[in-house]
């Protein structure tokens, strides 16, 4: 019966309690932040002159000294072993992109045969885990061992429950022991710390001296697909890749446009809401879920949190999405293009910058002086979005990204920024001096002193804009769902800190000089929106004439990710990044070496992957259905079998012989390029013919689920 595994598939029956939503006037479903070291907590289980010292260290930004440590890594400990905690662990995420953890438990040995539970502050701040095995990008040689984690205690500590035991989990930074930087977190904190300072000096100039801090703000839409597990442990190329490098274009795909917001299956949903329940204990604020345009695909969103908490929070979001989905026979595929053909998944990256004393920056305002403060935050975006576009494609290139970006489904290789029509009129307006800024109050000291109030909530859209204004943030469209947000966060706070110093130097120098905010402002502003205006596009980026007028226009469109890479430890990257001390050149040329390498490590075993499946389960499953044809005997269709069997075997052997012997020193970017340019087009070509055997084969002879099993079987 070649179809039972369809019918185990969709037969799903509510699993434990989770169905329907939880009645929250019961206090003990509440369970926002449950198992989360919050401030709340740390209020209650500190002595309250240690948690005001903690605050107002966290405050100033300063380092934590061990006394301290001491007295709240014992509260900590107490409140972790109550909660069932037996081990602890330093958190963090190294430059593979996902996280680490290297559990060590509460109980020390006393000599007496005896174990007690101790955990100090020495062991809370530093952690020496030793992982030698991570990828450094030569900063750290294996002989060299050891590496550091550092508490980061901006970041709430939380425990990871397990039906068998809870790990308390201390979000940390993983450093060298020469303090080079060796994962996500660090230069992303160093880059929150280079645009506060920019972004105060800004605002004094503004005549606001009450912000003491600016933080960057991040709000993540996660895409995710949702499969049956029997479909996943059949395809040895999801299990190894993420993504299926087999199966022809279903009938059905999302053509009908029915998925899209379309309710969500009970299976789908109680799986959701399961996710959702864990998220809260974890402190993730989740806002928002829905299906998304491609069968089988969703989104969740959480309310957005600083960029460091954001970050943190957004590994776990992907960590737990994956352990919940196995509870409800589901797996969650997080890479960019698990199928071919279908729309893939994106991560779509709301920014923004906000201060201590709760204003948006990116917020249009109310009064005029609120308005020209905007105009000066946003320009400072525009301008560095157009220095650095490469840098920022650089930050989300991967091998999974290739097979999306500019695919009709995802912006453009090309970065450039949708603005929406209203900010557009003003920004045209102050730069012909027109008076016309798209209101009938005309524009700012252009025949009147007046700045026009932006109308721009729930203003219009562009969905194919990598960089779009969305009325009170950017959104950076052009993640992938498998990424993590550090990097591009850290390109972008970086490059907009530099961005914001330029115009605050030409500003300091206005005021200087006697010229009133009223007068410098446009000015300065109309200056650098000429100067990099063209980055803005606000038509359609799927376009072919976009692709054309992109190139007339001067802008990068770096297609592939051996392209774009470089850019990471290009001049004016290695510039920006030492000046605001975000990343050494030494720390960016090991990311780059660390980027390259994983790119072509991913490329081949997907390679050899889709040779050992062409080989050893279709190429048989095709030979035995000739032999039915055969037996059969169906001349028409024995030769038309037969001719596609000898094209499939004399791909298999192409690709098995461009994975053979690569060309390019061992993870260099030449090698890079072998493997796009090579192996890639190998891969593609045996897919090619598989797929059309897949049209033809006997059904029960065919070892891989198909699109429309994985799709629409839920
Ligand atoms: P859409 O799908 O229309 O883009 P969503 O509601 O799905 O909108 O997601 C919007 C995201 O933007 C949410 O994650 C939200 O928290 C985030 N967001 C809203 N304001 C800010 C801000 N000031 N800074 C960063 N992210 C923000
Ligand atoms: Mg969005």
């Amino acid at each position: 019966m070649p179809r039972t595994q369809n019918v185990l598939a969709a037969q799903w029956s509510p699993n434990g309690e989770a169905l329907g939503s939880l009645d929250l006037t019961i206090p003990a479903n509440q369970v926002f932040g449950l198992n989360v070291f919050s401030p709340a907590v740390q209020r209650q289980r500190l002595p309250k002159p240690v948690y005001q010292q903690l605050q107002a260290t966290l405050a100033r930004g300063e380092a934590i000294d061990t006394s301290l440590a001491d007295q709240i890594a014992a509260a900590m400990k107490d409140w972790a072993m109550e909660k069932g905690a037996t081990h602890f662990t330093h958190w963090f995420q190294p430059l593979t992109g996902s996280t680490a953890e290297k559990h060590d438990s509460f109980f020390a040995p006393t000599g007496e045969g005896t174990a007690i539970a101790d955990f100090s502050g020495k062991e809370l701040i530093q952690g020496e885990p030793d992982a030698s095995s991570f990828p450094t990008g030569g900063i750290r040689a294996t002989f060299e061992a050891r590496g550091y984690t550092a508490w980061d205690p901006t970041s709430p500590a939380f425990i990871l429950e397990n039906p068998n035991g809870a790990v308390l989990c201390i979000p940390t930074a993983f450093a060298s022991w020469t303090g080079e930087a060796l994962d996500n977190k660090i230069p992303l904190l160093r880059s929150m710390d280079a645009l506060s300072k920019s972004a105060v000096r800004a605002l004094r100039l503004f005549g606001d001296s009450a912000a003491a801090r600016v933080f960057t703000t991040v709000g993540p839409e996660q895409e995710y697909f949702l499969i049956d597990e029997q479909y996943y442990f059949e395809r040895p190329d999801l299990i190894n890749t993420g993504r299926t490098l087999f199966g022809a274009k279903p009938p059905k795909g999302h053509e009908l446009d029915d998925h899209y917001f379309g309710s969500i299956p009970e299976r789908v949903l109680a799986c959701m809401l399961d996710v959702e329940r864990e998220l809260a204990k974890l402190g993730v604020p989740i806002k928002t879920r829905h299906n998304e345009v491609a069968p089988a695909q969703y989104e969740v969103a959480p309310v957005f949190e600083n960029s460091n908490v954001g970050c943190d929070h957004q590994q776990i979001v992907m960590q737990v999405l994956q352990q919940v989905a196995r509870r409800y026979g589901l797996v969650a595929l997080l890479h960019e293009k698990p199928f071919a053909g279908v729309n893939g998944s994106g991560k779509h990256n709301n920014w923004s910058m906000g201060t201590d004393t709760g204003d948006n920056l990116l917020e249009p305002g109310d009064t005029p002086h609120d308005n020209l403060q905007f105009l000066f935050f946003c320009q400072a975006v525009i301008s560095a979005v157009n220095k650095h576009q490469a840098l920022l494609r650089a930050s989300i290139a991967s091998a999974g990204q290739d097979h999306r970006l500019g695919a009709n489904e995802a912006p453009p290789a090309i970065i450039s920024i949708f603005l929406g029509a209203e900010l557009l009129k003003v920004f045209e307006a102050l730069e012909s001096g027109s008076g016309e800024g798209g209101t009938d109050k005309g524009f700012l000291g252009l025949g009147t002193e007046v700045l026009p109030r932006l109308p721009m909530h729930g203003g219009d859209r562009n969905r194919t804009s990598p960089f779009a204004f969305t009325g009170n943030k950017f959104e950076f469209r052009a993640l992938g769902s498998a990424q993590s947000l550090s990097l591009p966060n850290t390109v972008l706070n970086t490059i907009v800190a530099e961005s914001l110093d330029a115009l605050s130097d030409r500003l300091e120098k206005a005021l200087e000089g006697g010229a009133s905010l009223e007068e410098a402002v446009p000015a300065i502003v109309r200056e650098a929106w000429s100067a990099d205006k063209a980055v803005v596009f606000e038509g359609d980026n799927y376009s072919d004439e976009w692709h054309r007028e992109a190139e007339s226009r001067g802008l990068q469109n770096l297609r592939t990710t051996p392209d774009a890479l470089p850019w990471l430890v290009e001049g004016q990257t290695v510039d920006v990044f030492s000046q605001y001390g975000v990343l050494s050149q030494r720390e960016l040329e090991a990311r780059y070496e660390v980027q390259v390498e994983q790119y072509v490590v991913k490329v081949n075993i997907e390679a050899e992957t889709a040779a050992s499946i062409a080989r050893t389960m279709l190429l048989p499953a095709a030979v035995r259905h000739l032999e039915l044809l055969r037996a059969a005997e169906v001349p028409a269709l024995v030769d038309e079998t037969s001719a596609l069997v000898d094209e499939f075997v004399n791909a298999i052997h192409a690709l098995e012989a461009a994975n053979a012997t690569h060309q390019g020193d061992e993870g260099s970017i030449a090698h890079a390029q072998y493997m796009r340019d090579t192996v890639l087009p190998a891969m593609d070509a045996v897919r090619d013919v598989a797929d059309r055997l897949e049209k033809i084969v006997a059904d029960d002879l065919w070892p891989l689920p198909k699109y429309e099993e994985m799709l629409f079987i839920k």
